[in-house]
């Protein structure tokens, strides 16, 4: 008999009901570390006091009015995020599914409007958009596609770091490129800062569009505000998602005034995208994760980590290849099965998660303790250690 909740996800057989910062506690009362965050949600941990007084004034004031209206928590928050980014203008969603969805319309209603309709955009194996017919599609990944066909047609993946191929793609006739900076699901893939660059000038060269997906490896996850800061590049349009709401479902799409320009009013709407509720809590989270000193305090601990883990990779060479990834958006290559690395884990009450490419995930709370990456480090290396001898 179908469980009653559609059977979609592998869960694991852990429940929780409590969070307070880094640690979760089961219906059982087992407190677990957290190093997944919600898939890097929860970014500055669970039950923060500052988003719950946000969340809990704002409730008892005004939950949701429609677009129709003007919503100063929207206002506000879309301020912040043009005055840290390249963006001019910014459009709220609930997910980052969503923000993808008006990602492909806006680059394609750019280029309709200019009198030379594109449609083709180019996408990168091991991509992830979102699970909508549209984010399939532009992933391409048969694990994704398969018996949902048609797909919407105008996504061509090139091999992620397959210049040659790019090149040829990116003519004259190109919509967008989209891309992860740092891919999440594909695997904690870093696109080089080079790399960046070079698919901001193919761009420019041909008149496509460049949009950044920074739904994982956004808002302060990498050591930057935004992962492309690193590079000294910016995208005419970016998705944001996960992090921004903290654990409260928002999502937004920032463009630059010329990318944005076809989408004039009737063009789009969400009944609940930028709704009070979520942009006071998203305006809390920016006020905390945009300030220099916040940023320089996750780039310290993300050295931290970085250091242990580094060394839990030497200590354990028959478990795990290498550590890759930026900031707190951390990936281990396995040797072994990352999904068995990830039970040896839950036995040691830590939290992780798998990506593709046999890595396995570390997405802590940008906030994380240091004495609580400490911890972690010693439950991944007592993990790895009960792995190596087949426990
Ligand atoms: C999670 C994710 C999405 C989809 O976001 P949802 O909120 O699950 O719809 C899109 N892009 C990237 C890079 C993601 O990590």
């Amino acid at each position: 008999m179908i469980p009653v909740v559609l059977p979609t996800y592998n869960r694991a057989p852990l429940s929780f009901v409590k969070g307070e910062g880094s640690w979760l506690t089961t219906d059982d009362g087992n407190r677990y570390l957290d190093l997944g965050a919600g898939i890097a949600v929860n970014a500055l941990g669970h039950a923060n006091p500052d988003l719950v007084e946000a969340l809990t004034q704002q409730a008892q004031q005004l939950w949701h009015v429609s677009n129709l209206y003007r919503i100063p928590q929207q206002e506000r928050l879309a301020l912040q995020l043009v005055d840290k980014t390249f963006a001019d203008t910014v459009f709220f969603t609930n997910s980052g599914t969503e923000a993808c969805e008006l990602a492909i319309k806006m680059a394609r209603k750019y280029h309709y409007d200019k009198g030379t309709p594109r449609a083709e955009i180019i996408t990168f194996e091991g991509a992830f958009h979102g699970r909508s017919t549209a984010a399939i599609a532009a992933s391409g990944a048969e694990k994704m596609v398969k018996g949902f066909g048609p797909l919407m047609p105008g996504f061509r993946q090139i091999a992620f770091g397959d210049h040659a191929a790019l090149r040829a793609a990116v003519t004259d006739q190109s919509c967008a490129v989209m891309i992860e900076p740092i891919q999440g699901e594909g695997g904690i893939r870093t696109l080089p800062d080079a790399c960046l660059k070079g698919l901001r000038d193919l761009c420019d060269e041909h008149g496509a569009l460049l949009i950044f997906d920074e739904v994982q490896c956004g808002m302060g996850r990498s050591g930057k505000l935004f992962a492309h800061e690193w590079a000294g590049v910016t995208p005419d349009i970016m998705m944001v998602a996960k992090g921004i709401g903290g654990g409260f479902p928002l999502g937004a799409v920032l463009a630059t005034e010329e990318a944005a320009s076809g989408m004039v009013a009737g063009t789009h709407g969400s009944t609940y995208g930028g709704n009070p509720l979520a942009c006071a809590v998203g305006a809390k989270v920016m006020d905390i994760v945009s300030d220099d000193g916040f940023l320089a305090a996750v780039n310290r601990k993300a050295a931290l980590f970085a250091q242990g883990l580094q060394s839990l990779v030497a200590r354990h060479p028959a478990v795990y290849d290498s550590l890759r990834g930026q900031g707190l958006i951390l990936g281990l290559k396995c040797k072994m099965t990352n999904t068995d690395i990830v039970k040896a884990n839950y036995d040691q009450h830590l939290l992780t998660v798998p990506a593709a490419d046999n890595v396995i995930r570390l997405l802590p709370a940008l906030n994380i303790p240091d004495a609580d990456i400490a911890e972690a480090l010693a439950r991944l290396d007592r993990a790895a250690t009960a792995v190596e001898h087949g426990a």
